[in-house]
């Protein structure tokens, strides 16, 4: 495949380029320039660049507002909540983190919800950057319904992803990240755009028979990771990011959205832990470093978030390359 070498600052500059033009502000087009050029960094490539000219349908149609203002409401000692005014969920984060991070360290722990928000983005930014202050985090949010409830054929659950994250004593933290979904589906569109199968598991077609067709599958269902566990883990999800803070859940958000192919107007839910509040002591940084590196001596085994982590050692000095025909697309879209 031909690609175009960028740096991270070309990344950067090109991404607020192209949400300026098609109807951002500066501090929303800085957030998810933010966010996508960090995905960038890490080459968390289906949630890069690749994602600009979905962000630009959306802001072109009207759905997103690109000027959104959120506000920030601490709702109980330990609840805060963040109305994201109907943008992108990068702002709405950092409008909320501080306030998020002031309740766990008062409580031992608290909750962020943010609300009327699309969420666009991988998850770990959020938790990293909870984790990056000392606190252990998990997140979550619902997606448009893609996914088949374990039995059924038709899409029910949004892809619904998970993050979690824990403070390393040395280092950026540990970080996973992951769908409910088997695969998420900006990389089952990715294999589509480069003409490749699917493996086994990731989803059936729109008559509910298994396909390792992609093209198949976006116009099917997607299945979730580990059959029927996997769909409680989804529909956890759903209830945390919905009804918990008076969001739409993922079936309900799809009937309200207008099938641009983007984000629904949704929910996210996010929990901080402050370690030093729950009676460990100081042990516990070391303690999970004992755990990490026991784990990690057999053969095979890596904690999750470290392939992310490499790239990040390499892509600040050496850039990051960008499929040509997409780094046309949005070099058009930047020109207006
Ligand atoms: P992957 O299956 O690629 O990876 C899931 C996690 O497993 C990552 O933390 C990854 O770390 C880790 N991992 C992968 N292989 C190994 C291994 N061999 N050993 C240990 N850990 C491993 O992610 P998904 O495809 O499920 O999700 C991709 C992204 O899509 C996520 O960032 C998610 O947030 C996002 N998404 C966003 C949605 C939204 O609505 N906003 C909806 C659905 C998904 P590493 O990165 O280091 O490989």
């Amino acid at each position: 495949m031909d690609t175009v070498h960028m740096t991270l600052d070309e990344v950067h500059a090109l991404t607020r380029k192209v949400l300026t033009k098609h109807g951002c502000d500066d501090a929303n087009a800085t957030a998810i320039a933010d966010n996508i050029t960090g995905a960038e960094r890490d080459t968390a490539t289906s949630h890069g660049v690749f994602r600009l000219p979905g962000h630009v349908t959306s802001l072109a149609n009207g759905k997103v507002n690109g000027k959104a203002k959120p506000t920030c409401e601490r709702l109980s000692p330990g609840v805060v909540k963040v109305d994201s005014d109907g943008g992108f969920t990068p702002l709405a984060f950092q409008v909320g983190k501080q306030a998020l991070i002031d309740a766990a360290r008062e409580n031992g722990i608290a909750v962020l919800a943010i609300t009327r928000t699309f969420h666009f983005a991988a998850l770990w930014p959020e938790t990293s950057a909870l984790a990056e202050e000392g606190l252990v985090a998990l997140a979550v949010t619902s997606s448009p319904p893609y996914v088949a409830a374990a039995g059924g054929k038709k899409p029910f659950f949004g892809t619904n992803p998970m993050a979690f994250a824990w403070p390393r004593k040395e280092g950026p933290p540990m970080a996973f990240d992951q769908a409910a979904a088997a695969m998420a589906r900006g990389e089952i569109m990715i294999h589509a755009r480069d003409g490749h199968e699917v493996p086994d598991g990731v989803g059936i077609d729109a008559d509910g028979n298994p396909t390792n067709d992609p093209d198949a599958i976006l116009k099917g269902a997607q299945l979730t990771f580990g059959g029927y566990k996997g769909s409680a883990i989804a529909l956890m999800i759903d209830l945390l990011a919905g009804p918990l803070i008076g969001e739409a859940f993922s079936a309900e958000a799809g009937r309200a959205d207008n099938g641009d192919g983007g984000p629904a107007l949704g929910g996210e839910f996010i929990i901080a832990i402050d370690p030093k509040r729950l009676g460990a002591g100081d042990s516990y940084l070391d303690h999970a470093e004992q755990l990490f590196a026991e784990m990690t001596e057999q053969p095979g085994v890596r904690l999750p978030g470290d392939r992310r982590l490499k790239a990040r050692a390499v892509t600040p000095s050496e850039g990051v390359h960008v499929p040509k025909s997409l780094h046309e697309k949005i070099t058009e879209l930047a020109e207006g």
